[in-house]
């Protein structure tokens, strides 16, 4: 069997992979503030970390993937200041924190889904985690590691020895970076919060000047809790620790991010959580580079380039999973460049290895006695276990399809490859063989074609042959040509 080898940030190097437990992995990857939609830079994060969970998969080991959804406690300044991106999102939306909440989960996945990746085997909420996040604060409070301000519980970080193990940064450049956001009670600058107090209605600074009202008891949260320190909520970086600590047990091995999370959330998540149990947090840490909008700027949700699947793909009519190829064209360490240039390219690179699938399969090579080229699969194992070298990988896709095997082989070794490409070819297969070819095409691309493509669908299946023609007028005047064959009905863009 060939080796793993993964590049890990704690270490700075590439490092063969051993789990704590044989053959299992557990996998913990931060998962989306569900305030909004997620942009596409967030969902490269998501692809790579599937193509981690795939290879691991394709490696023959059991993973135990856990991906949290923070719908409290990430406030919109990363230490610790600002507003509850939640609450934010209920003010802006009109809704309840709870309604944002559930609605962009529902979002996510829906995106997630689109772009082929596998879903975790627990989506915990941290709002479904409080009391662990409590106990996990208790712990630490009687270790010595906490203090009080005004406005919460702080971790003290200048108690944990290797505070910067992780970013490998000066603690005086750490500090530089926590700077930004001003909190004049905390001890060192970057001290982050463990539990935020609601603050009144009536801001302190006003009732100095009025009598006490009633109405200063009213909080400014939606979402709040008791706790042994008063009422309030969980900082962002505790929920991490509570939930996997909670969910994986001992079986700390890979937690993955953004680049982003790096000096903050993963370092206080290690500070906090080797602090309270006394143990290794985690062997593995991996990170995925950012994207950039043509022009070099790294994308966020706060400004004009905040880009979703639904406007900067599924509107124009490219398909998420151009997406999903374009981000395995770019190795997942390096920055991806995003134009629509570029992903309309992506879209023309995959329809070519779509066609290509297609064409083996009109060849009869999907028969039952087809088998995986063992050479061409050790290559490909020694690709995707260098640190998921994903563009490799793609190349010696091509090489199978242009190589002399025969189509039978070429049909089954690219499959196999698809396991943790995850491009789709497989999906092709099973909706060719359910007669729904059009679904392919057209779904997630062109909402109106689909919707005719079902009707035709029924309406051929009733015989109403005027309506099924009348249909294929309608569907031909969207761009597309419609064939019946025996599989089903056939559609190709013209
Ligand atoms: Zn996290």
């Amino acid at each position: 069997m060939e080796k793993l080898y993964l590049y890990n940030t704690l270490n700075k190097r590439k490092e063969e992979f051993r789990p704590l437990v044989d053959n299992k992995v557990g996998l913990y990857t931060c998962g989306p503030t569900v305030y909004n939609y997620a942009h596409i830079g967030n969902l490269r994060t998501y692809i790579f970390e599937d193509i981690l969970k795939r290879v691991l998969l394709y490696n023959g080991y059991k993973v135990k993937h856990i991906m949290n959804i923070t719908d409290v406690g990430h406030l919109t300044g990363d230490m610790n200041m600002g507003e509850d991106k939640l609450e934010l999102g209920a003010k802006r939306e009109g809704k309840t924190a709870w309604e944002i909440a559930e609605f962009y989960t529902k979002a996510f996945n829906e995106d997630v889904s689109k772009l082929n990746i596998l879903k975790p085997d627990k989506q915990p909420k941290a709002t479904d985690y409080i009391q662990e996040q409590i106990d996990l604060i208790k712990k630490l409070e009687k270790k010595g590691y906490t203090y009080k301000t005004s406005d919460g519980i702080y971790f003290d970080t200048a108690k944990f020895k290797n505070y910067n193990k992780l970013s490998h940064l000066k603690l005086d450049e750490l500090k530089e970076g926590a700077r930004v956001e001003r909190n004049l009670e905390k001890k060192n600058p970057t001290d982050f919060a463990l539990w935020k107090f609601s603050e009144p209605l009536t801001p302190p600074s006003l009732r100095a000047t009025s009598p006490y009202k009633e109405e200063d008891k009213i909080s400014r949260r939606q979402m709040e809790w008791e706790s042994p320190w008063g009422v309030g909520f969980p900082g962002w970086h505790i929920e991490c620790s509570a939930m996997s600590l909670k969910l994986l047990g001992k079986q700390l091995d890979i937690h993955c991010g953004g680049i982003d999370h790096i000096n903050i959330h993963h370092t206080n998540e290690i500070a906090q959580s080797e602090a309270a149990t006394g143990r290794k947090f985690f062997n593995y840490w991996l990170h995925g580079a950012f994207l950039n909008i043509a022009g070099g700027k790294k994308m966020a949700k706060s400004d004009e380039n905040f880009l979703t699947l639904e406007n900067a793909l599924v509107k124009k009519g490219i398909n998420p999973l151009a997406y999903r190829y374009g981000a395995l064209s770019t190795h997942y360490r390096k920055p991806m460049e995003y134009s629509e240039e570029a992903i309309r390219s992506a879209q023309k690179g995959l329809d070519k290895l779509w066609k290509k699938i297609m064409e083996l399969k009109e060849q009869k090579a999907e028969g039952k006695d087809r088998k995986v080229n063992a050479e061409f699969k050790i290559q490909f194992l020694k690709v995707i276990n260098d640190d998921l070298n994903t563009p490799k990988a793609l190349a010696l896709v091509q090489k199978v399809l242009k190589s002399d095997l025969s189509p039978e082989e070429k049909f089954a070794t690219v499959l196999d490859f698809d396991q943790v490409l995850g491009l789709g070819l497989d999906i092709i297969k099973i909706r060719v063989e359910k007669s729904v070819i059009f679904k392919w095409d057209i779904e997630g691309t062109q909402p109106e074609a689909a919707r005719l493509l079902k009707l035709r669908e029924k309406a051929r299946a009733e015989k109403n042959w005027p309506e099924s023609d009348r249909l294929r007028e309608e569907i031909e005047k969207l761009g597309y040509s419609v064939e019946d064959t025996k599989e089903g009905m056939r559609i190709k863009k013209i």
